[in-house]
This record gives C-alpha cells, sequence and structure tokens, in this order.
C-alpha cells in the first residue's frame, strides 16, 4: 500500500477541529476565583433568572485541574497574586481566563501599593468584563465572546520552559503602577 498523501485530509482535520471547538464551547468547566464584591452579581448571574446552562457553563468544578475556564472575580492584591498563578498553572490547556470587574481587568479605582492593576500582569486574559460591578447582561455577553474564541479554538499555550515552573512564581515590579 502506498504512502498517504497527507495535504489531500486537510479537509478532515478541519472538520475535526470544527467540531471540537463546537463541542468545547457548550462544555464550559469554570473555576470561580471569588475575593470580593463582584461575587455578588457572578452569583446572581448563575441564578436560573440568567440560566447560563444555555451556554453548557452552569456547572463551576472546584478544582482548577478539573477547569478549563478561570473566572477571576474581584480585587487581586499583591499577595494573593501568587495563589492566582498557582491556580491558573494547575489548569489543563486548553484554558481561558476571563477578568470579571473592574478591579481584575485594571485594579479599578484601587491605584495603590497592594493591588494587582490588572490581572494580565499575571496570567493572559482571553476575555476582559468591565463594570463595578458588571451587570449579568454583560457577563452573559463576555461569555459568548468567550464561547466564540472557544469554538475558533483560540487559546493561550504556555511555553513549556514556563510551565514546568509552577509554584516559583514571583510577583513582577511595576515601576509603572502609580502613574
Ligand atoms: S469591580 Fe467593583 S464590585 Fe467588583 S470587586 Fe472591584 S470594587 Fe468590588
Amino acid at each position: 500500500m502506498g504512502a498517504v498523501d497527507v495535504s489531500k485530509l486537510n479537509w478532515m482535520t478541519t472538520r475535526m477541529d470544527a467540531a471540537l471547538g463546537w463541542a468545547r464551547k457548550f462544555s464550559i468547566f469554570q473555576y470561580p476565583f471569588v475575593t470580593a464584591c463582584c461575587g455578588m452579581e457572578y452569583m446572581a448571574t448563575a441564578t436560573a433568572h440568567y440560566d447560563m446552562d444555555r451556554f453548557g457553563a452552569g456547572f463551576p468544578r472546584f478544582s482548577p485541574r478539573q477547569a478549563d475556564v478561570l473566572f477571576v472575580v474581584g480585587t487581586i492584591s499583591h499577595k494573593m497574586a501568587p495563589v492566582l498563578k498557582r491556580i491558573y498553572d494547575q489548569m489543563a490547556e486548553p484554558k481561558w481566563v476571563v477578568a470579571f470587574g473592574v478591579c481584575t481587568c485594571t485594579g479599578g479605582f484601587y491605584d495603590n501599593y497592594a493591588t494587582v492593576q490588572g490581572i494580565d500582569t499575571i496570567v493572559p486574559v482571553d476575555i476582559y468584563i468591565p463594570g463595578c460591578p458588571p451587570r449579568p447582561e454583560n457577563v452573559l455577553d463576555g461569555l459568548i465572546k468567550l464561547q466564540e474564541k472557544i469554538a475558533q479554538g483560540e487559546y493561550h499555550r504556555v511555553p513549556q520552559e514556563l510551565a514546568t515552573r509552577s509554584g516559583e512564581f514571583r510577583v513582577p515590579h511595576r515601576p509603572d503602577a502609580h502613574l
């Protein structure tokens, strides 16, 4: 039997990617990392009224090893930053991160020495949901945008040399934090 011309099978791998993306976008296992007042609105979004189950995202997991979407909800202090990084490192790929509320997106009005000025200084962020706190409609909008990314197979791949350093993370110095 002759060698198979792989280039002729491209249509097949493409369709497989599309099927995987479609399945993944409706099976979101989220890990809620809740630290502050945004948690109230996170819980409001999780109620039956907003029905996150229709997006396949109604079932949070409380182990990062079983989750594929990290919801960071609330203010993150520099003391908490290594914990957040450790949680992220413990999640298997593919994985996505949602910054929930302006505190996680930019530090919000906590422009001070103790607060991380945006969690994207610690972990890669896929979706930013602004607001203080964001309303459930904003959260659902962010979730739909996240589904689009998941369906496209877009996610941040962790470089192998960084993936082996789990637990050795140090918060980077941010000299511009107070500008
Ligand atoms: S964005 Fe507003 S509601 Fe959310 S954690 Fe920050 S201060 Fe609290």
